[in-house]
C-alpha cells in the first residue's frame, strides 16, 4: 500500500477503520447510530484501504428523518423570512471557505479526484450558496392584474419535506445544487448521499448546523439506495424528491413517486457530443477535448465522451489526442502533478472495462489507453488509463450508452447537417460542445442541438445563475438559476374580493 500523505480529519460522525459502531445519521439535530447499529466501510479508491466507517441507515432510519423533517416544517422554520434564510445560506458559504482546505482533501480521498479539483468543488459550492442567499428574498411573489374590487396575488411557498438523493461523482456539489435552493425557499430536507462517497455530505451537515439552521430542518441518512433512499420516493409525507444519478435509478424513483404524485426533479446521465469543425486551432480544440473527456477520469455527467470530428481534421486530431492522452499522469489524487485519479470503485471500473471490450467487439479501435496502468504503485487502486476509441459510429453501444469513465469515442462527419444529426442522435440531452471559427455556424449548431447546455468554443463551465438540466432522458426540471429555486416552491394564488355582494347565480 502507498504511504498516505493526507488523511481524513477526526470528526464524531467518521468512525476510524475497524470500528463496529458509528454515529453518522443526523436526525432532528442529533448525530446517532442506525437503529440496527449497522455500519459500512468507506474505501479509498486509490488503494482500496478503509478510509472511515459510517452508519448504514435503513428504512426505519429514513422514516425517522422524514418524521423529523415534517415536524420541523410545521415549526418555527415556517415563520422565518426569506431574508433570514438567505443569511443562513451566507453563513454556510463562509464556513465552507473557512474549511476549504480540509474539505478539498476529504473529497479527494473519498472520490479519488485531485485535491485541486476538490478545492474547485468547494469554491463552486460556496458560490451556489451565495447565489441562492442573494436570490432568497428577491422574488417572493407578485401582484396579478385583476378586475376592480379584486386583489389578486401570487405567493411562493415551500413545497414541504424534500428528499435529496445524490451520486458519488460530485457529492458536495450535487448536494449544494439541491440544498441551497431548498432552504432558500423554506423547505425541510432529508439528504441521502451516495453510499460510496458520504464523507463531505457529513461535513456539510456539520456546517449547516454550525451556521444555525434549526434542528430537524436538514436531516441526513447514510445508507444504500434501496434501503435508505427508496423510502424517500415512496413515503406519503415526502412532498418532493430531487435526484441526481443514473437513468435506471431515475426511472425507479419516478415510478415509486407516482402513487403519491410527488414532485420530482431528475438530473440523469448524458452521452454528450463534442463537435469539431475543421476551421479550429487544432492545439486548442484537442486541449479542450482532453479536459472534456478525462476531467475527474470522465466520471462527469456532462463529459464530452462522444467526439464528432470533421473528416478533414480527423486523422491529425485523433493522432494528437491519443499522444496527449497517453501522456496524462494518473495516480493518487493527493499527489502533486496527478491529473487523473482512480475510478470510484472496483465495480465501476469493471463496468468501464466491459464497455470498452464491447466497443472493440463492435469494431472500435483503441489508439490510447484501453488498459490499467502498469505502475505497481497503483496496483491496488481502481485506476484505468484515459482511452481513445476511433472507427466508431452511432450504431455502436459504446457510442450510445453512458460509460462514465475515461473513455472517449470518435466519429467522423462531412457536413454541418450531418454533425447536427449525429449530435442529436442520442436518447440523452444533457450537454454538448461545438468548435468552429465561424460564428454563424457555431450559433446555428448550438440552436439545433437538443441539449440542456451547449458550449461554443469551450467545454464544461457553468454558472450558479445559469440553469442546468437535460432534454430527453437526461432528466426532468432544472437546477441552478431562478428555475432551480422554482423547483422547491409552490405558487399559490390568493384572491381577495374587496366588496363581496350576492351573485344570485342560483336565484
Ligand atoms: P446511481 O443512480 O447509482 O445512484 C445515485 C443515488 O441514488 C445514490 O445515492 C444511490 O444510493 C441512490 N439510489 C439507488 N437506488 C435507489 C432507489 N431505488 N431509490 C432511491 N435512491 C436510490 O448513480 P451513481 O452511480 O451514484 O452516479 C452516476 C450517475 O449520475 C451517472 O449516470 C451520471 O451521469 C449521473 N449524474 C448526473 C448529473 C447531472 O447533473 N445530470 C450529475 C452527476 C451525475
Amino acid at each position: 500500500m502507498n504511504e498516505r500523505h493526507e488523511t481524513l480529519p477526526e470528526a464524531p460522525y467518521l468512525a476510524p477503520p475497524g470500528s463496529t459502531r458509528a454515529t453518522s445519521l443526523h436526525i432532528d439535530g442529533t448525530w446517532r447510530a442506525a437503529r440496527d447499529e449497522r455500519v459500512r466501510e468507506i474505501l479509498d479508491p486509490a488503494d482500496a484501504s478503509v478510509l472511515t466507517v459510517v452508519s448504514e441507515g435503513g428504512r426505519a432510519d429514513t422514516e425517522d428523518a422524514i418524521a423529523a423533517a415534517k415536524r420541523a416544517f410545521a415549526g418555527p422554520w415556517r415563520r422565518t423570512t426569506a431574508g433570514e434564510r438567505g443569511r443562513l445560506l451566507e453563513r454556510v458559504a463562509d464556513l465552507l471557505q473557512r474549511d476549504r482546505a480540509e474539505i478539498a482533501v476529504m473529497e479527494s480521498l473519498d472520490t479519488g479526484k485531485t485535491i485541486e479539483e476538490g478545492g474547485i468543488d468547494v469554491d463552486d459550492v460556496t458560490e451556489v450558496f451565495r447565489y441562492y442567499a442573494g436570490l432568497a428574498d428577491k422574488d417572493t411573489g407578485r401582484l396579478v392584474s385583476a378586475p376592480e374590487g379584486v386583489h389578486s396575488r401570487i405567493v411562493y411557498e415551500p413545497v414541504g419535506v424534500c428528499g435529496l438523493i445524490t451520486p458519488w461523482n460530485y457529492p458536495l456539489l450535487q448536494l449544494a445544487w439541491k440544498l441551497a435552493p431548498a432552504l432558500a425557499a423554506g423547505n425541510t430536507c432529508v439528504i441521502k448521499p451516495s453510499e460510496v462517497t458520504p464523507v463531505t455530505t457529513l461535513k456539510l451537515m456539520e456546517l449547516v448546523m454550525e451556521a444555525g439552521v434549526p434542528d430537524g430542518v436538514v436531516n441526513l441518512v447514510t445508507g444504500s439506495g434501496p434501503e435508505a433512499g427508496a423510502p424517500l420516493s415512496e413515503h406519503p409525507d415526502v412532498d418532493l424528491v430531487s435526484f441526481t444519478g443514473g437513468l435506471a435509478t431515475g426511472q425507479r424513483i419516478m415510478a415509486a413517486a407516482a402513487p403519491t404524485v410527488k414532485k420530482i426533479a431528475l438530473e440523469l446521465g448524458g452521452k454528450n457530443p463534442n463537435i469539431v469543425f475543421p476551421d479550429v486551432d487544432l492545439d486548442t480544440a484537442v486541449d479542450y477535448a482532453l479536459s472534456a473527456a478525462f476531467f475527474h477520469s470522465g466520471q462527469v455527467c456532462s463529459a464530452g465522451a462522444r467526439l464528432i470530428v470533421h473528416e478533414d481534421l480527423h486523422d491529425a486530431f485523433t493522432a494528437e489526442l491519443a499522444r496527449r492522452a497517453e501522456a496524462i499522469r494518473i495516480g493518487r489524487g493527493q499527489q502533486e502533478g496527478v491529473r487523473c485519479g482512480p475510478l470510484v470503485s472496483e465495480q465501476h471500473r469493471a463496468k468501464v472495462e466491459a464497455a470498452v471490450a464491447r466497443g472493440v467487439e463492435e469494431g472500435a479501435r483503441i489508439i490510447a489507453g484501453g488498459r490499467r496502468p502498469d505502475d505497481p504503485e497503483l496496483r491496488d487502486g481502481y485506476f484505468y488509463r484515459p482511452t481513445v476509441l476511433v472507427d466508431c459510429d452511432r450504431s455502436m453501444d459504446i457510442v450510445r450508452t453512458e460509460v462514465f469513465g475515461p473513455v472517449v469515442t470518435v466519429e467522423r462527419f462531412r457536413t454541418e447537417e450531418e454533425a447536427i444529426a449525429l449530435g442529436n442522435d442520442t436518447d440523452y440531452g444533457l450537454s454538448g460542445g461545438v468548435w468552429t471559427d465561424d460564428t454563424g455556424r457555431g450559433e446555428r449548431v448550438a440552436a439545433a442541438l437538443r441539449h440542456g447546455t451547449v458550449w461554443i468554443n469551450d467545454y464544461g463551465p457553468y454558472f450558479p445563475g445559469a440553469e442546468w438540466g437535460g432534454f430527453g432522458r437526461s432528466g426532468i426540471g432544472r437546477e441552478l438559476g431562478p428555475s432551480g429555486l422554482d423547483e422547491y416552491r409552490e405558487a399559490k394564488h390568493v384572491y381577495r374580493n374587496l366588496a363581496p355582494e350576492p351573485q344570485r347565480w342560483f336565484g
